[in-house]
């Protein structure tokens, strides 16, 4: 029996009353009547279409492997990718060993360092109202000495002023808790300053990592 394939046609004939028939390759192999003399035929082209398949089987599964490697190939890189990130996480822990920042670099460089100019300047008032004291002390002293001289000289002379004298001695312990409370104010206002300088200098030390932390990254 004759017959040929074109575009997934079996074409043939009736090997009864030998008309012209056409059946799908798909149907190769299985039974069919003649639609004019009713005749049963096998419709032919069993090999072609096993030929077929087995190129179709074959070209998927070459489909499928190249589907695999390209899987393969993308897992490979996710993993070098994943071992980059490791080795930079590792020196970034090293460098935190050696005492500068983890992770990405900082964004922030250096911290704006605040005055405090208001500590500053309650820090001073308090001093020189410590320094004003003291020196009024001092001038009321003065006068206290030369007043209880003076009244000193009168009793010896005339015998009759010598609670001036008493007084100027009852002064004393006034004139030093004045010098103290000036001393004491000074203090004050120097640890004002001191306080100041404090809350300041931790803002130089962040700085100063900042800056360490800095040239390690670069
Ligand atoms: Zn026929």
């Amino acid at each position: 029996m004759s017959y040929k394939i074109t575009k997934g046609k079996v074409i043939h004939s009736c090997t009864v009353c030998r008309v012209d028939l056409e059946n799908s390759l798909n149907e190769a192999g299985q039974n069919d009547n003649c639609p004019r003399c009713g005749a049963s035929f096998v419709v032919p082209g069993e090999r072609e279409l096993s030929e077929l398949r087995t190129a179709e089987e074959a070209s998927r599964r070459m489909e499928a492997q190249k589907r695999a490697e390209e899987q393969l190939e993308e897992q490979q890189r996710t993993q070098r990718q994943a071992e980059a990130r490791q080795r930079a996480a590792a020196r970034n822990g090293e460098n935190a060993v050696s005492g500068a920042a983890v992770g990405p670099p900082m964004a922030v460089s250096r911290l704006n360092v605040p005055k405090y100019s208001g500590l500053s300047a309650i820090g001073w008032i308090i001093i020189f109202v410590g320094i004003i004291d003291i020196c009024i002390v001092v001038v009321v002293a003065l006068f206290l000495i030369v007043g209880a001289i003076a009244a000193a000289n009168d009793f010896n002379s005339r015998g009759t002023a010598g609670a001036f004298a008493l007084a100027g001695l009852g002064s004393i312990p006034l004139v030093i808790s004045g010098i103290l409370s000036g001393v004491v104010l000074i203090g004050i206002g120097n640890a004002i300053h001191a306080y100041r300088d404090i809350a300041m200098n931790s803002f130089n030390l962040t700085n100063a990592v900042l800056q360490l932390a800095q040239a390690k990254t670069e």
